[in-house]
């Protein structure tokens, strides 16, 4: 068992050439667009449809998670090299760490322990400038918008009370969510309420996301629905021109990232957007790249399976026509502690008891995984403080539901800890995967999908409406947006729209408070309770804790 920090086991993996990883997959150097020694782009002409549809998806989701994240993206690591360590080739395609989680509370997002991507810093920090793509192809719109309200003869007669449209940077900065713009005179643009959202929030990344290529990208750039005229139309992106500026700026994002695990596995990282607000997982792009290249992809989507699964699913596994053929539930006794009631400062208490109680949370994700027609396999996160008892009880308590769940080591132990997880999916992959099946059809009618989505998978007795999301349906079917697929906005902490509801509630009402429009993503966002688009950094900031030395060292990164 190692004491070493992440950042101190990542610094201490020499790491290789990107041109041998890329080897790994049968990519030549000269296909690749180098960003330094260790880091390339991958060029949209590998992806190949028959071997998209021909290799194997694993999607990496999670029991309803306690705030410190319960390790899917470190499973996720850790099962491709335990797959490949198994003979298999296999590559882990993850998204793009976002700056707000690396100096608030959360930390990097480049998994921990032995099982982490690298070089963990650069990922972490800034990568190959993705995101700050993202932020100026949104504020690029931002700024067009001003400029149309404030000429006088290039109008579209856009009412500035109602444009939806908000900046973005990539930073936790509350005092950036509600600001006044345009103050200072006429020659300084026509003052209105504006704000921030953080960059994996906005809508540029999740296009960036859905995309299948730059034509399509530049399609759904136009289709962003912004506001309305002062006499009650619809303005979009195109209107102003937009798209193709802001697909210029977005030319390089579009290519998936290439790096490498710290047993010289492929990773494939790309793209970021939330999983609460918007879609949680990376680009459809990446996922194919992957699978055009190797014969395994493993993928992580965020937060519990009721919100990034069920998006991965329904949504974009739906429209890119991918099948997932296994699904890995990673599970902790901590989180299943957490559940049967144990306090913040009990987590690494055993107690059996609690456990019991807590399992009833995993075995509604379990039910839930089913419903798509997909196995899951449960991979128990092994921490320091479980103990013998529990884990065996989750073992034997899912084996009673005809599920394997297996000890995942990967964190302590890299690919030597996740040979039986390895085994355990492919077993999955080879002998019980079919055709999945989503939970609804886009074309079904709004409430129905929201119905669905809330009945079937969180549970509830029933869906309420306030009347702003009612006003808001007639809005989305005056504007022939009823297809959309729905993205839905939800705590992470409950299977609930009330975070307090732990384990597995029952007869509970969920509450649409109003619905938003993502024209050019194709969403429809159901907004369930107060949802955060700029979070704000904690008291004490992880940032304080970071330094880099005179040689470029740095240290105190998570
Ligand atoms: P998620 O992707 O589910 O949000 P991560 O894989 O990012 O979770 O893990 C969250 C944090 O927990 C990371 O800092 C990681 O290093 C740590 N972690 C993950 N697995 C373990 C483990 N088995 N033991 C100790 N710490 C772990
Ligand atoms: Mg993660």
């Amino acid at each position: 068992m190692s004491h070493l920090s992440d950042i101190q086991i990542a610094q201490g993996k020499t790491l290789q050439h990107i041109r041998e990883i890329a080897s790994k997959l049968n990519v030549k150097e000269d296909d690749l667009e180098m960003y330094g020694k260790y880091k390339a782009k991958l060029p949209l002409s590998l992806i190949d449809d028959k071997k998209v549809e021909k290799n194997n998806l694993v999607l990496v989701t999670a029991l309803t998670p306690t705030p410190a994240g319960e390790g899917k993206t470190t499973v996720s690591i850790g099962l491709t090299e335990g797959l490949n360590k198994i003979g298999k080739q296999a590559t882990v395609v993850l998204r793009e760490p976002s700056l707000g989680p690396v100096f608030g509370i959360k930390g990097g997002a480049a998994g921990g322990g032995y099982s982490q991507v690298v070089p963990m810093e650069d990922i972490n920090l800034h990568f190959t400038g993705d995101f700050n793509a993202v932020e100026k192809a949104n504020n690029l719109l931002s700024a067009l918008i001003d400029n149309n309200i404030q000429s006088k003869t290039n109008n579209l007669n856009i009412d500035p009370r109602t444009v939806l449209w908000k900046r973005v940077i990539d930073m936790n900065d509350r005092s950036l969510r509600d600001i006044t713009i345009g103050l200072g005179g006429t020659a300084n643009g026509v003052p209105r309420q504006d704000g921030f959202n953080i960059t994996p929030a906005s809508e540029v990344m999740a296009i960036l996301c859905m995309a299948s290529n730059l034509e399509n990208l530049k399609k759904r750039l136009g289709d962003i629905f912004i506001g309305f005229t002062y006499d009650n139309k619809p303005v979009f992106a195109k209107d102003l021109k937009a798209e193709n500026a802001m697909a210029i700026l977005l030319k390089d994002a579009i290519k998936p990232n290439l790096v490498q695990t710290l047993e010289e596995n492929p990773a494939i990282i790309h793209g970021g957007p939330f999983a609460n607000i918007a879609q949680g997982t990376n680009t459809i792009i990446a996922t194919k790249m992957g699978l055009s290249l190797s014969n395994y992809v493993v993928t992580e989507a965020g937060f519990g399976a009721d919100l990034g699964a069920e998006k991965f699913l329904n949504i974009k596994s739906k429209f890119a026509k991918l099948n997932p053929k296994c699904v890995v539930l990673v599970a902790t006794i901590r989180a299943l502690r957490h559940h049967g009631g144990a306090k913040k400062e009990e987590y690494n208490t055993p107690d059996l008891e609690k456990v019991s109680v807590g399992f009833k949370n995993l075995e509604k994700h379990i039910e839930n995984i089913r419903k798509y027609n997909i196995e899951p396999v449960v991979a128990i996160n092994s921490f320091v403080s479980d103990s013998k008892g529990e884990v065996d009880f989750v073992i034997e308590k899912c084996a009673s539901l005809g599920v394997q769940a297996v000890l995942s080591e990967g964190w302590a132990k890299g690919g030597e800890g996740t040979k039986n997880l390895a085994e355990a999916v492919v077993d999955v992959v080879e002998n019980k995967a079919t055709q999945y099946k989503a939970l609804y059809d886009w074309k079904s009618p709004v409430k129905d999908k929201i119905e669905k989505i809330a009945k079937e998978i969180y549970g509830a007795e029933k869906v309420a409406y306030d009347n702003k999301a009612l006003l808001n349906l007639r809005r989305i079917d005056r504007l022939g947006f009823n297809d959309f697929a729905i993205c839905m906005a939800k705590t992470q902490k409950s299977f609930s729209d009330d975070e307090r509801l732990i384990g597995r509630p029952t007869g509970f009402t969920v509450t649409v408070r109003e619905i938003e429009i993502a024209a050019g993503a194709q969403f429809l966002i159901p907004i369930l309770g107060k949802m955060m688009r700029m979070p704000g950094l904690p008291s004490i900031p992880a940032s304080e804790n970071m330094t880099i030395d005179n040689n470029g060292v740095i240290s105190g990164l998570s």
